[in-house]
C-alpha cells in the first residue's frame, strides 16, 4: 500500500482522515516516522501554514507523499475572524475551552452567527510539485456548547442543515460533511486521476 504522510500530530485529526481516506492509501503520522518538532504556523493564511506544516516534513523524510492541513474557522460577524489564528484565539497556549469561551462572549447579543470551517490541504508530491485543495463547510456558531464528541470547537459549531453541533452529532456525519472531508474529497480525486494517467 502507497503511503501518505500527513504532517500532523492530532490525533484526532488523524483519526478522522483515515476514517474518510479509504481508497488504498495508507496515512502516516508525523510522530509515527519520529518527526518531534513543533511545526511554526507563522504563516498569515491556510495556505501558507499547510504548505509550511508539509515542507517541514517532506524536508526531514527527504520526499515521498506528504500533506499538510490548516483549518479556521471563519466567522461572518467578526470579519472572517479567527481565521487562521483559530488555533490561538484566546492566545497562545490557549485550550479549546478558552478559545470556545472567547468566542461565545464576542458573539453575546450579536444575531446574525453564520460561520464556516475552512481547511486548506497542502500536498507536496515525490518530485516537489505543491497542490492545494480546499473544503469548506457552512453553519453557525451555537450560544452554548453541546456535546462530548469531535475536538476544537466541535461543541460549538451547528452545521447547516442540522440543529445539533458536530460534538453532538454522529462522527459519521461529520465525517460525511465536514471540511476536512470535503478537502480530503478533492485530493483522493487527485491522486485518482494522476493515477489513472500514469496506468500502464
Ligand atoms: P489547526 O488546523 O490544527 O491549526 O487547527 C486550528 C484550530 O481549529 C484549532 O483550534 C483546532 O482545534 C480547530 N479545528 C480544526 N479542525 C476542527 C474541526 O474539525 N472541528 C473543530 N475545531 C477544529
Amino acid at each position: 500500500m502507497r503511503k501518505l504522510f500527513v504532517a500532523t500530530s492530532n490525533a484526532h485529526k488523524l483519526d478522522e482522515m483515515r476514517s474518510i481516506f479509504t481508497s488504498g492509501w495508507q496515512l502516516v503520522g508525523m510522530r509515527e516516522v519520529g518527526f518531534r518538532g513543533d511545526i511554526d504556523e507563522y504563516g498569515d493564511t491556510l495556505e501558507e501554514n499547510a504548505y509550511l506544516k508539509a515542507k517541514a516534513l517532506f524536508d526531514h523524510l527527504g520526499g515521498g507523499w506528504v500533506i499538510g492541513e490548516d483549518t479556521g474557522l471563519e466567522v461572518e460577524a467578526l470579519g472572517g475572524k479567527p481565521g487562521a489564528r483559530t488555533a490561538r484565539f484566546a492566545g497562545e497556549g490557549a485550550t479549546a475551552q478558552d478559545n470556545m469561551a472567547k468566542l461565545l462572549r464576542l458573539l453575546e447579543g450579536v444575531s446574525d452567527r453564520s460561520a464556516q470551517f475552512r481547511t486548506v490541504i497542502a500536498l507536496i508530491d515525490p518530485g516537489g510539485g505543491v497542490h492545494y485543495f480546499e473544503g469548506i463547510c457552512r453553519g453557525r456558531i451555537a450560544e452554548h456548547p453541546m456535546g462530548t464528541g469531535g475536538f476544537g470547537y466541535d461543541p460549538i459549531f451547528i452545521p447547516e442543515g442540522y440543529e445539533k453541533s458536530f460534538a453532538a452529532l454522529p462522527a459519521e456525519v461529520k465525517n460525511r460533511i465536514s471540511h476536512r472531508a470535503r478537502a480530503l474529497a478533492e485530493l483522493r480525486d487527485f491522486i485518482r486521476h494522476l493515477e489513472e494517467k500514469s496506468a500502464p
